[in-house]
């Protein structure tokens, strides 16, 4: 092994969510992207499995090579069941497992680390001295760490445009989101070129966002529309070929298009599994009747109308919660009336809480009639005990039930959604993409036999090249077949170090508990 020159060694992982290879390959064969087609041509590509193909825990696999059942992410949303189900937002602590930025700088190794889920709060991140991080898109709030960098590029920290479903119209968002990457790419560029760093992380999201709102996309057409961001990200792609000697293009997930949708939630209502509340939303109420207000003329009149709609609107309740309407017609009532449904967590046996981990929740004594339930059903290929697709410690944390779906077929989560529609949606798959081009790599084309790269083996094989040992607990292997050089194959200890760092970091803020954001 030869440490002094290797150590130096420069790599750049380059996120596309959502970019699964069959994308990839449909928008390389529409556009002329040289940059990519470099990475991709000339080094090693190849698609893997990402279970559940969601962003969250599949950044959070990728970026710790542990599978969810160690690093305990399995969604936005955090699930702790006492009793009952509470749950809570993800944060950067509830990450229990090293990340590849944090194991290099617990090494003395620095990086660079942009639009990574779950960095906030960045003071939970180990080994922050040896970081620059940008905050990810579902970040509280946007921020550059350390704050000599926020302050030096605060113009570049606009709010991202992430919310493709409220986008009324699609010219407009993809307006937005160009506008949003034309911005941002000047502080990537700046990042590149002036920050010392041996590994430097970027996230693009751009491309999932696109793809979520233009499901035309994924079948490979409109693509003039997803055409001025892409060529963005491979331009900065061309530039990293110039600057680091190892470049890794990866995604979390792929995606697809669905026409099937199955209502999770509606079934487990409808089988008395799920219950759900009704609640008055005053302030809706205050805010519709307040020209009204002004008509007749002080707070009287607004009481008298409100206790008016009041009293109609019980009625209307109460007609509703008898039974179950059907669910166009309650969610035409919340179009009109100020209602909300809420889940109720503490009397509900089982929920999905987010549609794309696939997962139920399910109370105990419940788990073998939930699993009947949708074992039942035509669309779904497979219900899975979590045990069957994570291990490690934090599996008892994860949904009770995977729900496989069938080809083409995805959930709804909404309390009235129809147990079943067709309808035409673009939604992840488990499809992912990987590919890795620089010095000493090996293009696919000159291998004899395929090589089945997992969603775990990046981080053990950036650690080898780099040259520096791997994690002794890692789900995944360095794949020194796809270079044509010698690997540093030490193991270490990382997550018992990250353990003890992080209780020191507590001890030192004083709060010697577990912070919530
Ligand atoms: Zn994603």
């Amino acid at each position: 092994m030869k440490s002094s020159t290797s150590i130096r060694r420069k790599v750049c992982v380059i996120g596309l969510d959502g970019v699964g290879l069959r994308n990839l390959r449909n928008m390389l064969g529409v556009l002329p992207l040289n940059g990519i087609n470099r990475v991709v041509s000339k080094g090693f590509v190849s698609s893997f499995i990402s279970l559940p193909p969601y962003t969250p825990c599949a950044w959070t696999s990728i970026f710790t090579g542990v599978n969810p059942g160690k690093h305990g992410i399995y969604g936005f949303y955090k699930v702790s069941r006492n009793g009952r189900i509470t749950v809570n937002v993800s944060t950067s602590y509830d990450v229990k497992y090293p990340r590849i930025f944090e194991i290099l700088g617990m090494s003395g190794l620095k990086s660079v680390v942009i639009n990574v889920p779950l960095v906030y709060p960045v003071h939970e991140l180990v080994s922050l001295k040896n970081l620059v991080v940008v905050s990810d898109w579902a970040s509280p709030k946007q921020f550059i760490y350390p704050k000599q960098d926020e302050d030096r590029y605060r113009e570049y920290l606009v709010e991202p445009p992430h919310k493709w479903a409220s986008a009324v119209n699609v010219n407009s968002y993809v307006k937005a989101v160009e506008a949003f990457l034309e911005k941002r790419i000047d502080l990537y560029y700046e990042l590149l070129e002036k920050e010392n760093y041996n590994l430097f992380i970027i996230v693009f999201s751009e491309l999932d966002w696109l793809m979520h709102r233009i499901p035309d996309i994924v079948m490979g057409k409109q693509m003039n529309l997803v055409y001025k961001v892409l060529a963005l990200i491979d331009k900065f792609i061309g530039r990293v070929c110039e600057v680091c000697d190892l470049i890794v293009l990866v995604s979390d997930h792929g995606f697809t298009i669905s026409r099937l949708f199955i209502g999770v939630n509606s079934i487990l209502a409808r089988n008395g599994l799920m219950m759900s509340s009704y609640k008055l939303n005053i302030d809706k109420l205050f805010h519709r009747q307040q020209p009204k207000k002004c008509d007749v003329g002080g707070k009287q009149g607004f009481n008298y109308i409100t206790s008016r709609i009041i009293r109609n609107l019980f009625e209307v309740i109460s007609v509703v919660t008898r039974k179950i309407v059907s669910s166009q017609a309650l969610n035409k009532l919340e179009a009109i009336v100020p209602i909300s449904t809420e889940i109720d967590y503490s009397s509900s046996k089982a929920i999905m809480l987010e549609p794309a981990n696939w997962g139920i929740y399910v109370k105990e004594g419940y788990v073998d009639l939930v699993k009947k339930l949708f074992s039942n059903n035509r669309f779904v290929k497979k219900v899975l005990h979590r045990e069957e697709l994570f291990w490690g410690p934090h599996t008892q944390e994860a949904p009770d039930l995977i729900l496989v779906p069938r080809d083409h077929v995805f959930f709804d989560a909404r309390i009235h959604a129809e147990p079943m529609y067709l309808d035409y949606v673009s939604e992840h798959e488990p499809h992912a993409m990987i590919a890795f081009y620089g010095d000493y790599v090996l293009p696919a084309t000159s291998m004899d036999n395929p090589i089945n790269v997992s969603i775990y083996d990046l981080v053990p094989t950036i650690l080898a090249y780099i040259g520096l040992p791997i994690p002794r607990d890692s789900d995944g292997k360095p794949r020194i077949e796809v270079f044509n050089v010698g690997f540093y194959n030490k193991k270490y200890d990382y997550l018992e170090k990250f353990k003890m760092l992080r209780k020191i970091k507590q001890l030192k803020i004083g709060k010697g508990g577990k912070v919530k954001s």
